[in-house]
């Protein structure tokens, strides 16, 4: 029984590290939006082109492209599981999701948040732009980013709690640390699946029907 999740962090929690960590370890495929957008740039699509100053300036991608996008990778994924890193990231991102499953009658099992304090995550940015020169690792993006999650993407997971569907894990540590964490959270949610205690249900309480 596959799991599908999402993957919710500021920038550098830590969020791309650690859904390829768990993405093998349950042999589900880790959808990274931003990884996706990256390459379209690289390739120079339509979409690239579109998303390529946004990236830059910190700027969200408009939410009916970016859910057209996972629309068309979770597409062939839903049933047999999935990990969004990176989506949703605003609060109409999470209702295109929720009704995106729904059509696909695939609800999800659970919200991981990575936690990490705002002065640790700007080290870890700055860290990251010497190693990897991403384009939106300069340090005035880096603080439109932090900004730009506090605004957009921290009002969902108040979204995600009242289904019953956020778990919050401390991403302080090292890889290692934390993917145990995500594993224990994790393992927990696929045994309350197995036993049919899944919460999404559509009616904020928990109640034993996988339906939405
Ligand atoms: P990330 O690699 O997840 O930090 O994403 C890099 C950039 O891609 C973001 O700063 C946005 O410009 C864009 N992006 C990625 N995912 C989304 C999303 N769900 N909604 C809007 N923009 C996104």
């Amino acid at each position: 029984m596959s799991l599908r999740l999402v993957l919710v962090g500021p920038p550098g929690a830590g969020k791309g590290t650690q859904a390829e960590l768990i993405s093998n370890h349950w042999k589900i495929p880790a959808i990274s939006t931003g990884s996706i957008l990256r390459a379209n740039v690289k390739a120079g699509t339509e979409l690239g082109k579109q998303a390529e100053a946004l990236i830059a300036a910190g700027e969200f991608v408009p939410d009916d492209v970016i859910t057209e996008l996972v629309r068309d990778h979770l597409h062939e994924h839903a049933v047999h599981g999935f990990i969004l890193d990176g989506f949703p990231r605003s609060v109409p991102q999470v209702d295109a999701l929720r009704t995106m499953l729904e059509e696909f009658q695939t609800p999800l099992d659970g919200a991981i948040l990575l936690e990490v304090p705002d002065d640790e995550l700007i080290d870890r940015l700055h860290s990251r732009a010497q190693a990897e020169g991403r384009a939106d690792d300069t340090r005035e993006v880096i603080a439109h980013r932090m900004d730009v999650y506090h605004e957009r993407t921290q009002p969902i997971l108040e979204a995600f709690d009242k289904r019953g569907l956020l778990v919050r894990i401390d991403g302080v540590g090292s890889v290692d640390e934390v993917h145990q964490r995500i594993l224990d959270a994790t393992g927990q949610m696929k045994a309350a699946r197995t036993q049919g205690t899944s919460t999404d249900s559509g009616c904020g309480c928990t109640c034993t029907s996988e339906g939405n």
